[in-house]
């Protein structure tokens, strides 16, 4: 079985939702299609949902009504018949009827997440009441009935396994449309995986259901080798490991959740990714075979924080990291990179929030030196550490651009160098230029 997903911007515009119901017809066998809300939707959301908890119900209200305004076109060109036509209004006039009593009500941090699953629910129906326009065979199923996280916000793979199987095994139908993103929580409410989620949900399924592949449908020709925003001469990847693009998901390639890759890893499930806008391009597909020792890609993740501890009490002692360490575990922030000398050591963090309470308890070891504002930029490749050289190969494309901080050999697939997010885009070029030649 095949888990596909396809992302807001695959589902953003009528003729592209007509696009998709074409590209899953030429699929062979059963898959199950995860949808993400219309582009934009989601955004708007939390729009709505951030000016009903910040007391503004009338800028929630013209959000709301621009938003219905938006879905309203959206059917007219989505349906043909006046029949469906009616049906895609008495969706629309469902959702939004409910977007309205929840402002109406006692609008709170529950309230806001119900709010929010409202996107993947209204594009799923809007597209499975397209393909029963056209008289293709699907299936509607809840995400709902089967995705839920537990107390930690952990998804909680068994349970989706067991709950999913024997509902797949009695659908007929080839084609399972679910919606991505929204799932229950340890208290049974409607919650989500985060920002950008859906993409994580497909995997959950594809490796819940042991699927042959995971596809994650986007608008580009899958991962590139640099990010095409700052780089100009980019390209995409044709193979990667399971390691390396999770690393690249988590060090800033924005095309992938980053959570994506560990249960399709965990199962060896292959995950393919391709454009919905070109479905003749090859992409990217993510497995677990590999080359070793070559530069595949670089990724770059900004709005780090870089923290310097300095301390003599470290010298020659034992002990001293736990104790660093602990404070950050305390506050729940979790640490990027780390450097250490005799008698200082730099960490980075991308989570500042509590940053003010961080500094106040690491104070108590020494002098604290914070530098804001850096990127770490991540230079991954398989077995990366035996390619022999490559060290001078990255520096010497750097040329004399300054660095904050450097690490290798912390894993055999990457090597990161924090640098000033003033310095990234020439960093990424320069390096762009110095590995890939081009
Ligand atoms: N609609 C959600 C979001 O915009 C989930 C997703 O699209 O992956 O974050
Ligand atoms: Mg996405």
């Amino acid at each position: 079985m095949l888990v596909v997903k396809f992302g807001g911007t695959s589902v953003g515009k009528p003729e592209r939702m007509k696009k998709i119901a074409e590209l899953i017809l030429g699929m062979p066998g059963k898959k199950i299609v995860v949808l993400s809300a219309l582009s934009g939707t989601t955004n708007t959301l939390v729009r709505i949902g951030d000016a009903l908890l910040g007391q503004n119900p009338a800028a929630a209200e013209l959000e709301i009504q621009n938003l219905e305004k938006h879905y309203l076109q959206f059917i007219n060109a989505l349906y043909s018949s006046e029949g469906y036509k009616a049906i895609g209004e008495e969706i629309v006039s469902r959702y939004f009827s409910l977007f309205r009593l929840l402002a109406a009500g006692n609008f709170d941090d529950r309230s806001h997440r119900e709010l929010l699953a409202q996107g993947e629910l209204i594009s799923t129906e809007l597209f499975y009441h397209h393909l029963q326009e056209r008289k293709i065979n699907s299936r509607l199923l809840p995400a709902l009935h089967f995705m839920s996280i537990d107390e930690n916000h952990e998804p909680e793979l068994d349970k989706i396994a067991s709950r999913l199987k024997p509902i797949i095994d009695t659908i007929q139908s080839d084609i399972i449309v679910t919606q991505g993103y929204i799932c229950r929580n340890h208290r049974n409410e409607i919650d989500n995986l985060k920002r950008g989620g859906s993409d994580y949900t497909a995997s959950l399924i594809g490796a819940a259901i042991r699927a042959e592949e995971i596809q994650i449908w986007t608008d580009i020709d899958g991962m590139h080798n640099n990010d095409p925003r700052i780089v100009k001469k980019t390209r995409p990847i044709a193979e990667l490991t399971f390691d390396e693009a999770s690393e690249l998901a988590y060090f800033g390639a924005k095309i992938l959740h980053p959570s994506t890759i560990l249960p399709a890893q965990k199962f060896d499930v292959p995950v393919r990714l391709k454009n919905t806008m070109e479905e003749k391009a090859a992409g990217t597909i993510i497995s677990s075979k590999g080359t070793r020792g070559q530069v595949k890609a670089i990724a770059a993740k900004d709005g780090i924080t870089a923290i310097n501890i300095k301390s003599s009490r470290m010298l020659l002692a034992y002990g001293f990291l736990r104790k660093v360490f602990e404070v950050f575990e305390k506050h729940k922030t979790p640490i990027d990179m780390i450097s250490t000398s005799e008698v200082a050591m730099s960490v980075t963090i991308d989570d500042s929030t509590h940053l003010n309470e961080l500094l106040a308890e690491l104070m108590t070891f020494g002098s604290i030196e914070v530098d804001k504002n850096q990127t770490i930029i991540c230079i991954v490749g398989n077995a990366l550490a035996e390619k022999e050289g490559v060290l001078p190969e990255v520096f010497n494309a750097l040329g004399s651009l300054p660095v904050r901080m450097v690490s290798f050999g912390g894993s055999h697939n990457n090597i990161s160098i924090l640098v000033d997010t003033s310095q990234k885009e020439k960093a990424l070029n320069l390096l762009n230029q110095g590995l890939f030649a081009i």
